[in-house]
C-alpha cells in the first residue's frame, strides 16, 4: 500500500458537488481505502483571471495501484464529472484532480511528475494538506511547514458547510 495525496480542484458548474462526486467516486472504488479529505477553501484562479472562483481540497488515501493506474483512474473521475479538455491552459473546469504525492516516490517522465511540480508554490493546496499531515515531509526532504511558511494564505477561505 501507498500513501497518496491529490488535489480536487472546480471553478465551473456546482464545483461543490463536483468535489462531493469525485470523493464519492473514489469511495467506490475497491482500489482506494483509508480515504480522509480537508475541508474546502475558495482560492482566485491561477493563470486567465477572467473566470470564476475555484473550490479546492486535499484527499489522503492508500492503494495498491501503480502511480500510473491511480492518475488513469483520476482522469476516468475527471471524464465522468464533465470535464472537457478545450487545449486552454489552467482555463476553467468541471474537476481537476492531481497527484500530489505517491509515498516517497519522485517520478518524471512526460504523463507524470510526481510530486506534482507547483506542490510548494500553491497555497490552495499546502493549507488543505496541513490539515491533514502538519508534520510531512516531502521527498525531496523539504518539510511542509518550511513551504507554508513563505506562502502568504492570500485569497484561501474557508468553506463552512
Ligand atoms: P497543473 O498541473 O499546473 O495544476 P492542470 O492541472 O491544469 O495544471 P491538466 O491539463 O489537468 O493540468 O493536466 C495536464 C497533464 O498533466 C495531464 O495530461 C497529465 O498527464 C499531466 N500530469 C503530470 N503530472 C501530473 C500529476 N502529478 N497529476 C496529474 N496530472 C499530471
Ligand atoms: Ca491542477
Ligand atoms: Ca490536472
Amino acid at each position: 500500500m501507498s500513501i497518496c495525496y491529490i488535489g480536487l480542484g472546480s471553478n465551473l458548474g456546482d464545483s461543490i458537488a463536483y468535489l462531493d462526486s469525485a470523493i464519492s467516486a473514489l469511495h467506490s472504488n475497491q482500489s482506494i481505502k483509508k480515504i480522509i479529505v480537508s475541508n474546502f477553501y475558495r482560492s482566485k484562479p491561477h493563470g486567465p483571471q477572467d473566470q470564476p472562483d475555484y473550490i479546492n481540497a486535499v484527499a489522503r488515501f492508500e492503494t495498491k495501484l501503480t502511480p500510473y493506474a491511480l492518475l488513469s483512474l483520476l482522469q476516468k473521475i475527471e471524464q465522468d464529472n464533465d470535464r472537457k479538455r478545450d487545449g486552454t491552459h489552467w482555463g476553467a473546469r468541471t474537476l481537476d484532480l492531481d497527484l500530489l504525492l505517491y509515498g516517497d516516490a519522485i517520478i518524471e517522465t512526460e504523463s507524470l511528475i510526481v510530486p506534482h511540480p507547483y506542490l510548494c508554490e500553491r497555497s490552495f493546496v499546502l493549507y488543505p494538506l496541513q490539515e491533514l499531515e502538519p508534520d510531512i515531509v516531502f521527498p525531496n526532504g523539504v518539510l511542509l511547514k518550511e513551504c507554508l511558511s513563505k506562502l502568504p494564505v492570500d485569497d484561501l477561505k474557508l468553506i463552512e458547510r
